[in-house]
């Protein structure tokens, strides 16, 4: 009876429990439907985009690639997200933080590491110091940002991400008609360290003006940046945009490796490599695909406008222009308005260039990866984009630059990062010598003598890309000079007729000021720089061309020694020519018979007229004066490298 008893009261007992978490599960279920229903009270005031989570990153969205990945090189999918490398970033959504990230401005508040350590609050300024302080203050801000950035990032900031560019296009091209069907395209941005607000007025750019049917996506590629904002706020910021993808690499690329990383991650027919501070006109993408859909080897690019790097302010670039490079291997996009040809099609109509410049270019995907993607070679910066062009025209394609398609790039003040090895892009240099131009190279390293030296004591290794170019076919040096870029002058660099032009009075070289252009203009004596910067040479023609290019001339202007453009005409006109008689070291102007001398300041004839009173080189009735007596020196032995 007791036993029944005491099994009654256990029994009651798990009643009374099973009723207590039944009373504690609906408790719960109130409460957290209660919070749900606020929840969706607040969204509906605030409409929330669909978020995707950021733990647990997607594979799409963010991959930390190893670039060193054999796979890559096989074009076979990576492994996907190890780790996510987060920095001491401080990440705080304002409080309309819950807009769509298109309408940002001041969504994020991004505060940099250390920015708020010194809780110490300096004594406040006095009244009349106030104003002047914050002045002070702000332009300080902003020249360490020019520092830092290379351009003024505070303007920078002000400006919309959704700029719209004033319209510099011809109006004939809104007359072109493009086919219905251009290829798909990967837009791939590689960056370093870029500032927020270039980076994301790219992007931005990018998505507001390339037809939805044919961009296939944008796929950012972070060169292993440093800066906290392109971290963690940039994965959250990319998630909320549809078809922008951001992939990182565990090792600092380069831009040609970063490229080719991206390349081999992309899915579109045709690739856009695109700096990550441009902002694109509209209508750029069709023309660019037009021309690549026509013929899967020609390489394009748009006409490169310019933001100025104090002002923002957009430059458009005069047609027709076209890339071209010296023989110190330097690029320049040349722009001659006046070769403007009088058939009015000419606006229009693409022109051939002998090399691109890196800013925007569009290529076929599958002609990209065949004709050898980017030199892995090549150091972290620069030269790449010549070794493309030249291996692009030699190995069977062709580059041009579409007129109707206008990319504004934002021209620095000087490069935002500092290079480990200062000799960098000469070891650059030396590969585009040493694999492309044969016995041309010569005339480069004249001309740079530190690549010269670099070259005596160590070898590029460039065996796979000379057996690349054997595989390929590819056509030699002179056939490019000839047939691509006719208009670049070939120096002779006759012996004892090249070199330096070294002065014995003096002791100091002939000189052309850097800043005077391309146009010309007055020529001086500086300290031989032993550089090749002044390198110039006496040819059969009997001018002196000066210069990397070659393209300008000593000539004579009242009586000063001036540089001109050469002329293309031969034979070339007597006023470009001189004589240079080897036993006297003198240099004859032969339309005046007078001799080259190095006049100091103040040591000039009273008739001289007024702006001529500084010293220099000028024209006078030949002597044996010391300072009449010339040689070329020769830096680099007649071998060569
Ligand atoms: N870049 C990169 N890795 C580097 C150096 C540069 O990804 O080591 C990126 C850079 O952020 C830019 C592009 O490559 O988007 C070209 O570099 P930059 O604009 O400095 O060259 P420039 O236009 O001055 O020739
Ligand atoms: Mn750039």
């Amino acid at each position: 009876m007791m036993r029944l008893w005491g099994r009654a009261i256990v029994r009651r007992r798990k009643v009374l429990c099973l009723w207590l978490l039944l009373l504690g599960f609906a408790l719960v279920t109130l409460a957290l439907s209660d919070l749900l229903n606020r929840d969706r009270v607040h969204s509906h005031q605030n409409p929330v985009p669909p978020r995707r989570p950021l733990q647990g990153i997607p594979n799409d969205l963010e991959v930390i690639v190893d670039s060193r990945d054999p796979a890559l090189e096989l074009g076979v999918d990576l492994a996907p997200l190890k780790s996510l490398q987060e920095d001491q970033l401080l990440f705080v959504p304002s409080m309309q933080g819950t807009k769509n990230p298109q309408q940002r401005k001041g969504t994020y508040k991004v505060l940099l590491p250390g920015a708020n350590k010194d809780t110490r609050t300096p004594a406040p300024p006095t009244h009349g110091e106030m104003g002047k302080a914050v002045q002070l203050e702000e332009r300080e801000v902003e020249s360490s940002l020019v520092q830092k950035y290379g351009f003024n990032e505070v303007v920078s900031e002000k400006i919309s991400l959704h700029r719209r560019l004033p319209e510099a296009r011809h109006p004939e091209c809104f007359g072109e008609q493009y086919s219905e069907s251009l290829p798909s395209t990967s837009v791939v941005i590689c960056f370093h360290d870029e500032a927020w607000s270039t980076l994301l007025r790219t992007v931005h750019s990018v998505l507001d003006t390339a037809p939805k049917q044919y961009l296939q996506e944008v796929l950012l590629v972070d060169d292993m940046s440093q800066h906290g904002h392109l971290k963690s706020v940039l994965s959250e910021y990319v998630s909320h945009l549809d078809g922008v993808r951001l992939i990182r690499s565990t090792k600092r690329l380069g831009v040609g490796g970063c490229r080719t990383l991206g390349a081999a991650r992309a899915a579109g027919e045709v690739l856009v490599f695109m700096d990550s501070h441009c902002e694109c006109q509209k209508g750029w993408l069709e023309p660019l695909l037009e021309r690549v859909a026509q013929d899967r080897t020609r390489v394009v690019s748009p006409i490169m406008d310019v933001i100025d790097w104090q002002t923002f302010q957009y430059n458009a670039t005069q047609w027709p222009v076209r890339g071209v490079f010296d023989w110190r291997l330097d690029f320049y996009w040349e722009s001659k308005p006046e070769l403007q040809e009088k058939d009015p099609d000419s606006a229009v109509r693409p022109v051939q260039s002998p090399v691109l410049g890196g800013g925007v270019v569009a290529i076929d995907r599958h002609f990209f990866q065949s004709v050898g993607a980017y030199d892995p070679g090549m150091l972290l910066w620069g030269e790449e984009q010549i070794e493309l062009s030249i291996r692009v025209w030699s190995c069977g394609g062709s580059l041009e630059v579409v007129p109707c398609s206008r990319v504004a790039h934002l021209d620095h003040h000087h490069l935002p990062y500092s290079f480990p090895d200062d000799e960098l892009i000469q070891r650059n240099k030396i590969r585009v010598a040493d694999t492309w131009m044969d016995a041309y190279r010569k005339i480069f390293y004249r001309r740079d003598t530190l690549a010269h030296f670099i070259r005596q004591s160590e070898s590029p290794n460039i065996t796979e890309r000379l057996r690349l170019k054997r595989s390929l076919g590819c056509r030699n040096f002179h056939w490019y000079l000839t047939t691509v870029y006719p208009q670049l002058y070939i120096p002779q660099d006759r012996p004892a007729l090249s070199g330096e032009l070294y002065n014995v009075g003096t002791g100091s070289c002939a000189d052309y000021p850097r800043g005077q252009g391309p146009k010309g203009g007055a020529m001086n004596i500086a300290p031989c720089s032993g550089t090749g910067s002044q390198h110039c040479e006496l040819n059969s023609e009997l001018e002196v061309r000066w210069g990397p290019m070659g393209a300008l001339c000593l000539d004579a202007k009242d009586e000063r020694a001036v540089l001109s453009p050469c002329s293309t005409h031969r034979p070339t006109s007597s006023r470009l020519q001189w004589t240079f008689i080897k036993l006297s070291g003198q240099l004859v102007h032969q339309q005046s018979q007078l001799c080259l001398e190095v006049l100091k300041e103040g040591g000039l004839p009273q008739s001289s007229p007024k702006e001529v009173k500084t010293g220099g080189l000028f024209l006078r009735p030949c002597t044996h004066h010391p300072r009449q007596q010339w040689h070329f020196e020769q830096l680099v032995a007649p071998k060569g490298a």
